[in-house]
């Protein structure tokens, strides 16, 4: 559809670094003149999260703007999503690069601005040849640190290097950063009585207390963890204080059972006591945090900040750590470069081989490398060699990471000079994964309060706030392996995002009844009318014969909504094994000199099942260890 916005020339900006030129000749240049009929058109493309609207402006002969007017894809996503609009008006071209990592996007903002080529008469053959790439040559750099992965561990890493002095270069292999962390729903776990202070502790928290400094331990730290959480406990209680108990302690305790005690002690000590720190580390990089702490799926506490409206999911582990490097003149990050092997001497890690545009880039460290690849999530052939807590991690189940990012590359690599490999079985499945995709979607999903979950009969059949493997093993045993998470007004305002998107997108169910949602879900209505009544006796304190403890608001309020989740491939707790200085161990028990790593691609903190909010916690501890270890060549 046509607008008539005028003529009006706006101001071009040169496409970023981000998009390889694979073609840098204009139209004109190649010999035609092209044709179109002058204005603004407007066309809708879907994108990765769904449509996207382009509107591009032409004069007689060329390409004046391309803008992309609506659109709702990831937080992730935003930080390139100029780049194609850009790229085609400099270029004159629809033959530009996407972004690696950001794909859909960049080829629905092609696909749009075909279209108002056609419609404004234009010659998409102009538009379109393909040119001859120039080829990209082999180059070498040398910095005190290498990181390898600009997610939120590498990125930590970098920053924390640089401020203990060393020059940094990070190598990333997509054209974004922010891995799968910054496609996380953004928990990151603190013990922080401040915040909790303004949460109501409730008998059942209590009994969650309790029932921990109760059981008999399992070994010496679980006893030590115990008797100093015996001890905070008690003086919280006698202090008369009203909120939510936590201490770093707590925060171990809970992570080492709920991990079954595959975690490793010095691990989740390093983890535990320095998440608050941490947190305040990243609040001077420049986050803004939700005033209010949340649980995330299977946090099994209240304790995950979550950014503010202005870092909404994991970009509070990325956008902060990306601002610091880009002042620095000794601080950089390689894009589209993908790390294929660790270069050593003499044993030690001296630097790395990579590829880019298929050409041979190699970095020499200094000081240190360091792994920061992510999971093997998304690899199923790894998946499957390696898994031993489900029955089939194949591919009729997906994923909630970034595709791309998440191979295992860094778990290879550092196999190849001698790593010692820890919990490589322990896989965890997160249950908000979307049908089909496999794509985590909060909305409604699993974390936080105010949301039940029922089977395909409308029973509820598992705690709210379980833990995430506890979840997946019930969801296995329903009909069909999969479950409704029902929300209503208690939760969503219906009138805004993200609700209101999911229910025009048709991705949520939207009902004014129980009745109603009911048969919209074919689910039976006196059985989720129970399930209403019985979660909002939990509130009035009868205890729940499933044994949900954390409770919000009393729900039963129109607008209903539903959705339906799926467990789906979330985090590979194993990885390279790292001591508390993040030095990885070779077999014989021993650091590699000049090899440190963090983030997912490390193993033996999380154990059998990682509780949600711990991993950003994690990146951000370990990745900050890293960094100062390898400027410091521990
Ligand atoms: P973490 O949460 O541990 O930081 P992420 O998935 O967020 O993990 O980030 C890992 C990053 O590493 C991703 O951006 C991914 O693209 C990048 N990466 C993975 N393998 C390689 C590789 N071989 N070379 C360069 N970057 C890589």
């Amino acid at each position: 559809m046509q607008k008539h916005f005028g003529f009006i020339l706006i101001a071009l900006a040169l496409a970023g670094l981000l998009v390889s030129c694979s073609s840098s000749q204009s139209a004109g240049q190649r010999g035609g003149k092209n044709s179109f009929k002058a204005g603004t058109y407007s066309a809708t493309a879907n994108g990765h999260n769904g449509p996207l609207t382009v509107e591009t402006t032409f004069d007689d002969t060329r390409i004046l703007d391309v803008k992309i007017v609506k659109q709702i894809e990831s937080p992730g996503v935003q930080q390139v999503i100029n780049v194609v609009p850009q790229a085609i008006v400099a270029q004159q071209s629809l033959t530009v690069d996407t972004v690696t990592g950001a794909t859909f996007c960049g080829r629905a903002v092609i696909a749009a601005v075909t279209d108002s080529v056609k419609e404004a008469g234009g010659d998409l053959g102009l538009l379109t040849r393909k040119l001859p790439k120039a080829a990209a040559k082999a180059q070498s750099f040398e910095a005190d640190v290498i990181v390898i992965g600009a997610g939120g561990a590498g990125l930590a890493a970098a920053v924390s290097a640089h401020q203990n002095g060393a020059s940094v270069i990070v190598v990333e292999k997509l054209g974004i950063a922010g891995g799968s962390s910054i496609f996380s729903d953004g928990a990151l776990n603190a013990a922080d009585p401040e915040g909790e202070a303004g949460i109501n502790m409730m008998p059942a928290n209590k009994t969650t207390v309790q029932m921990l400094l109760d059981k008999k331990p399992y070994d010496a730290f679980e006893a030590d963890l115990q008797k100093t959480v015996s001890g905070q406990f008690a003086a919280h209680n006698a202090s008369g204080k009203t909120g939510l108990f936590d201490s770093p302690e707590w925060h171990m305790l809970q992570t080492y059972n709920g991990g079954d005690y595959e975690g490793i002690p010095d691990l989740i000590r390093v983890l535990g006591s320095n998440a608050l720190d941490n947190y305040k580390w990243m609040t001077e990089l420049g986050v803004n945090w939700r005033p209010t702490l949340g649980s995330a799926t299977g946090s099994l506490w209240q304790r995950s900040h979550y950014g503010a409206a202005d870092f909404p999911n994991g970009t509070h582990s990325v956008y902060p750590y990306r601002t610091y490097i880009d002042k620095q003149g000794n601080a950089e990050i390689h894009f589209n470069t993908q790390a294929r092997e660790l270069i050593t001497k003499n044993g030690r890690v001296t630097g790395v081989k990579a590829v880019r545009d298929g050409a041979a880039i190699t970095y020499t460290a200094k000081k240190g490398v360091v792994m920061a690849t992510g999971g093997f999530g998304a690899n199923v052939a790894m998946r499957q060699k390696y898994n031993i807590l489900w029955d089939d991690l194949g591919d009729s189940i997906g994923t909630s990471n970034h595709r791309l990012a998440a191979q295992g590359d860094g778990i290879v690599m550092g196999e190849a000079v001698g790593a010692q490999l820890e919990d490589m079985g322990l896989i965890q499945l997160h249950p908000s994964g979307e049908p089909n995709t496999g794509i985590m979607n909060l909305h409604p999903g699993t974390a936080g309060l105010n949301r039940i979950f029922v089977n395909s009969e409308g029973n509820r059949f598992v705690a709210e706030d379980a833990r995430r493997d506890d979840m997946i093993k019930a969801i296995y045993k329903q009909p069909g392996s999969f479950m409704w998470v029902i929300a209503d007004i208690a939760r969503y305002n219906p009138t805004e995002p993200p609700i209101s998107i999911e229910v025009a997108m048709g991705k949520a169910v939207q009902a004014d009844s129980i009745e109603e949602l009911a048969q919209k879900i074919n689910v039976n209505p006196a059985n989720l009318k129970k399930a209403f009544d019985v979660y909002n006796a939990g509130i009035d304190g009868v205890p729940d014969p499933l044994g949900l403890r954390t409770y919000g608001k009393k729900m039963g309020n129109p607008p209903f909504y539903a959705a339906k989740r799926l467990p789906t491939v979330h985090h590979t707790m194993g990885g390279l094994l790292i001591d508390p200085e993040a030095r990885v161990q070779g077999k014989d028990n021993k650091p590699i000199p000049g090899f440190y790593a963090a983030g997912e691609v490390t193993g033996g903190i999380h154990g059998a099942n990682r509780l949600g909010g711990n991993a950003l916690a994690d990146c951000s501890v370990f990745g900050r260890i890293a960094g100062r270890s390898a400027a410091q060549s521990k």
